[in-house]
């Protein structure tokens, strides 16, 4: 890549003038191009005026929706790499078996997409609303759901709070530290955020719970109206105990966003919804009769408490909370979209109050952090993985930029701009001869 603008994601540093070497799927070099002369290139890609950033990856999606959907959730992987998403963490679902093959499949370069990080199968209690779950009600349980998940080689460990016992999620929250993995959760009610985060929970999916954390008093029951109760002073003490020992945060604002605004926003005629499967688009169908049932006052409140809790995520920023970026993408979570999701979470977050370059860490450098893949990725580093994004205008200026893309370079190959029009156009008609199931 020729007369490249890289995009230092942690410095913010912008260096124009540069060319950047790449053989196999590893960044060779980067350099002026006075010094670009010694390379001779199979493909030269000439970036002229435009910008490069490190690929970037959704941190929080599911594939999911049962047996009958697993092709449909497999063409969503196009999806994401036509949209700059070199790597998705799916935080899981009910199709574990084909997600665990899939991202087998893409590290040995079997099938296409973007590389795949998964927990698997979470845990649970028994009888969860979850399918797929792994459902469990006493200590040898957790010990042997992790034993199973560890020999499925997950990337971290999920827990939610349907009906997990609150002590079997102490437990496990503890027996996965012991073990050297990581975990990510929702937490149950009656477990205070910051015990979550003393037992060395590795990251809060969705930003309510770290709402809630900041309405939460020491030896008090837990809070029945958490705006009301939000006290900024104890949100901050405890987002600050999150930096100091490393549980990250997920805020997953855009599908927060597009359920409170159901009521305004029809989704009817998306033009995204034509790269949705038909069955995929049947599980979105659950979350708006839900909305439509919602009285004036719900409504209202949902607006209220989407924006209270969207205007807190600069108090995690400052007070140094590892972010990620990710949509929750996928099954069930209505007109929240994979591949172009990203870009609206990003838009969101900045919306919020973060700088671009605070939003686009969470989908770069600090995914690759959190998942310890920060030697091979998240940065434009010679050594590191030639997963970049050929951008038209800068994004650290106006992040809409990363919408714009030009160009993706991903484990070495580079697709340019009608490479990944022809990736949409063919999950379209892939998509359309899909049954309904
Ligand atoms: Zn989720």
């Amino acid at each position: 890549m020729t007369n490249a603008r890289v995009i230092d994601v942690e410095s913010g540093d912008i260096v124009g003038g540069q060319a950047i070497a790449m053989r196999g799927d590893t960044i060779l070099a980067i350099l002026p191009m006075s010094e670009a002369g010694q390379f001779r290139a199979r493909r030269t890609v000439n970036a002229s005026g435009r910008y490069v950033l490190p690929g970037l990856w959704d941190m929080h999606m599911h594939f999911g929706g049962g047996p009958s959907l697993i092709a449909e959730n497999r063409a969503l992987l196009p999806l994401f790499v036509a949209h700059g998403i070199v790597a998705v963490r799916d935080a899981a679902g009910d199709l574990s078996e084909s997600v665990l093959a899939w991202r087998d499949s893409v590290a040995r370069g079997f099938m296409d997409g973007p590389t795949i990080f998964t927990s698997g199968p979470k845990i649970e209690g028994r009888n969860s609303i979850w399918p797929g779950d792994i459902e469990i009600d006493t200590p040898a349980g957790v010990d042997s759901a992790l034993d199973v998940l560890q020999s499925r080689r997950v990337d971290f460990i999920k827990l939610t709070d349907n009906t997990l016992k609150p002590d079997l999620f102490r437990y496990a929250l503890r027996e996965i530290q012991r073990r050297g993995l990581k975990s990510s959760a929702h937490i149950p009610q009656v477990v205070p955020v910051r015990e979550a985060v003393e037992l060395g929970l590795g990251s809060i999916e969705h930003l309510s719970y770290a709402i809630r954390g900041g309405a939460e008093r020491e030896g008090a029951p837990p809070p029945t109206d958490v705006l009301a109760q939000f006290d900024s002073t104890n949100a901050m003490a405890l987002y600050r105990a999150m930096a100091a020992r490393g549980t990250a945060i997920t805020p997953t604002l855009n599908i927060s966003r597009t359920l409170a605004y159901l009521d305004t926003e029809s989704h009817a005629n998306d033009p995204y919804l034509r790269y949705i499967g038909p069955g995929l688009r049947a599980t979105y169908q659950g979350r708006v009769d839900r909305a439509a049932q919602a009285s004036a006052a719900a409504i209202k409140r949902r607006h209220e408490v989407y924006e209270f809790t969207a205007a807190r995520l600069p108090m995690l920023q400052a007070a140094g909370v590892m972010i990620l970026t990710g949509t929750d993408a996928g099954f069930l979570n209505s007109f929240d979209y994979p591949g172009v999701g990203l870009h609206d979470e990003l838009q969101l977050m900045v919306k919020a109050g973060l700088s671009p370059l605070q939003a686009i860490r969470g989908a770069t450098i600090n995914g690759a952090r959190f998942l310890n893949q920060s030697t091979r990725h998240g940065t434009i580093t010679v050594g590191k993985a030639a997963d970049l994004l050929l951008l038209d205008r800068n994004p650290l200026a106006d992040i809409s930029a990363t919408r714009g893309i030009r160009g993706v370079v991903m484990r070495g190959v580079y697709y340019d701009r009608a490479a990944l029009d022809a990736m949409l156009r063919e999950t379209a008609a892939r998509v359309s001869r899909m049954p309904t199931p």
